[in-house]
This record gives structure tokens, C-alpha cells and sequence, in this order.
């Protein structure tokens, strides 16, 4: 019988993405040098960080003969859009259960969704999969053989997408002849800074990466740091490395969590409306807008110094803006 090499990869994103400069939005701020990665330019279906988690997920589904991608998250998840997307491109079909109720607007990226042909079911208060198992065993009886992505596609398979991005980042800094000290990221399912973190071992990074935490406590049941840990040593086993993370290697910050999850205020509002009006940039309500706000506040704060070269890793979002809008308008509240 011929061994025939499963593909470990599928190409669903469009990359390299770009390395940019905010000339502008540091001239504004008087502050530190600001480079941008445009993760929200990964192409597939609008866009955005889970596509590179994606590639992995999708191969891992295909190699398994899977016929249907199930995952779960928020109304206005990026995560299910994309992977929505990702299932049309390949030919798999797709169910998404979602936290809210029926009923909700058909705006933004849950319009999306639809078009991309998923299947919606409604949960109610639950938006991490709390319920994903319960259908993916109707799924089963019905003759199916779901895939399961955990909400945000954050696993050993998919966070390998982030091991390769940090080295894709590696080499254009490399080329550019520049440095980073400090990666500002949203962190919340934490596939993305567990990549990021182990990609920062093997491609040797010599910066900082920072989490902002956009829904997550400091005393949350499983301490976040050991969560993405977890993430990145499943991730470093399953590549065949020799890397280990420890908690210690993450950095995150608690303390930018606003009205909480999904809510927008000040310090999202600002951020979003400067970085549109002063480059040109689109970010998003949920987590951009707030990792922005934070480094808005920590360059206004001292903390960030003006000879720091700071890297703002775009992770998408935007189609979620059309769900937001009189949020993001209401400057006054
Ligand atoms: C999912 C998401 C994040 C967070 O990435 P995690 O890997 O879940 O931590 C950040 N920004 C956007 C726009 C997202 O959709």
C-alpha cells in the first residue's frame, strides 16, 4: 500500500501579510516608532488571525476525511466568519454555535456567515463551545464526521499558524533592517500569543510580546498565562520541537478590560476613530480597538518610552465595525 503524505497545510491565507509604519499616528503622539502587521489582510473571506490557525485546522480535518468544520463563539465571532469561509473554499460544510438567541441582526459578521453557508445554532449565554459536544454528537447519529475547532481555533494544530507567522515576521524585519522591543497584542482564546511566544523561541526574537487581554481576568478559574502555556507546549509536540514554554514566558495585561467583553467605551472609540481618521486603518470594537486604547495609554502614560520601537500586530476584525455603529458614533457617552 502507497503512503500517500497528508497535506499539513492548506494555503488559505495570502502571505506574506504587509509590515507597515503609523508615521502619522506616532507624530500624533509624539511618541515611540509604531510598526503595524496586517494579520487583517490575510485575505480569506474578509480576513483577520484565525485564517493562519486555519491552514492547520483545515489539513488536520481533511487528513481525518472530516465533512463538516463545527466551532462555536460570539454573534459577531471573527473566528466562526472565518472558518465559515474556510469550509466554502474547500468544500466542507460548516455549523457555528453561537452565544445569543434568534433574533439577532443579520449585521457584520454573522451576515457573513451566512453567506459563506453555515449553519447557525443559538446557545444563548454560551459563546465557548459549551456546547459544541451535544451537537456534534446529533451530527454523528445523522451519518456526519464533524471536525471540532475549539472557539477561536486555539490548539496545538491551529496555533502552529502563529509559530509560522513569527518567523515570517522575523525575516521581514530582518530584511528591513529594523528592530521590534514590543509586540502589542489581543490575546483572548490565546492561540495567537501562545504561536507567538513559541515562534519567539525558535526563530529567536529578541522583543518583548505583550497580551492585552480583551475579556479575561487576572483571577480567572485556570490562570491565562498557564492556559496559553498549555497551548504552546501541545503545539511544540505536535511540530516535533524540543521547545518548551513555561508560564513565566507570558506576558499579559489585565487591566484594559472596559465595560468587558464586546463593550465598547472611550478608550475603544478613541483609539478606533484616531487610527481610521490618521492612517487610513480600520480596527475592530472587540479586540483591536482595546489593544490600540492600551497602547494609546501606555505611550500617554510614560510606560512606553519614545526610543522604544513598538510592533502593533493587527489581528482583524473590521467586518464587525457594521455591527457597532451606533456604538462608535455615540461620542458622547
Ligand atoms: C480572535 C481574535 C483575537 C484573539 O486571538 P486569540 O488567538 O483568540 O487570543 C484578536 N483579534 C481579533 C480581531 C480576533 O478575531
Amino acid at each position: 500500500m502507497t503512503r500517500i503524505p497528508l497535506p499539513a497545510r492548506v494555503r488559505l491565507a495570502q502571505l506574506p501579510t504587509p509590515l507597515e509604519t503609523l508615521t502619522r499616528l506616532s507624530a500624533f503622539l509624539g511618541g515611540p516608532e509604531i510598526w503595524i502587521k496586517r494579520d487583517d489582510q490575510t485575505g480569506l473571506g474578509l480576513g483577520g488571525n484565525k485564517t493562519r490557525k486555519l491552514e492547520f485546522l483545515v489539513a488536520d480535518a481533511l487528513a481525518q476525511e472530516c465533512d463538516v468544520l463545527l466551532t462555536a463563539g460570539a454573534a459577531q465571532s471573527n473566528h466562526c466568519r472565518q472558518t465559515a469561509a474556510a469550509a466554502a473554499r474547500v468544500g466542507l460544510g460548516c455549523e457555528l454555535v453561537l452565544g445569543g438567541a434568534h433574533g439577532e441582526l443579520p449585521e457584520g459578521n454573522l451576515l457573513l456567515d451566512t453567506l459563506f453557508g453555515a449553519v447557525v445554532h443559538w446557545t444563548g449565554m454560551d459563546r465557548r463551545g459549551e456546547r459544541m459536544e451535544e451537537r456534534a454528537g446529533e451530527l454523528r447519529r445523522e451519518g456526519h464526521k464533524p471536525y471540532l475547532i475549539p472557539y477561536g481555533g486555539s490548539n496545538g494544530v491551529g496555533a502552529a499558524g502563529y509559530v509560522v507567522a513569527m518567523a515570517e515576521l522575523v525575516g521581514q524585519l530582518k530584511r528591513s533592517g529594523t528592530r521590534v522591543d514590543r509586540i502589542i497584542v489581543a490575546s483572548s482564546s490565546g492561540g495567537t500569543q501562545a504561536g507567538l511566544v513559541l515562534g519567539k523561541k525558535i526563530s529567536r526574537f529578541e522583543g518583548e510580546i505583550l497580551g492585552i487581554s480583551i475579556d479575561k481576568g487576572e483571577r480567572a478559574p485556570e490562570p491565562f498565562e498557564d492556559e496559553m502555556c498549555g497551548i504552546a507546549n501541545a503545539t511544540a509536540l505536535r511540530l516535533g520541537l524540543d521547545e518548551r514554554c513555561a508560564p513565566g514566558d507570558f506576558r499579559v495585561r489585565y487591566d484594559f478590560l472596559g465595560g468587558g467583553y464586546g463593550v465598547v467605551g472611550p478608550l475603544e472609540r478613541e483609539a478606533i476613530s484616531v487610527t481610521a481618521a490618521r492612517e487610513g486603518i480600520l480596527l475592530d470594537p472587540v479586540y483591536t480597538g482595546r489593544a490600540m486604547g492600551a497602547l494609546l495609554a501606555m505611550i500617554r502614560g510614560g510606560e512606553i518610552r519614545s526610543a522604544e520601537h513598538i510592533l502593533f500586530w493587527h489581528t482583524g476584525g473590521a467586518p464587525a465595525l457594521f455591527a457597532y455603529g451606533a456604538d462608535l458614533l455615540n461620542a458622547g457617552k
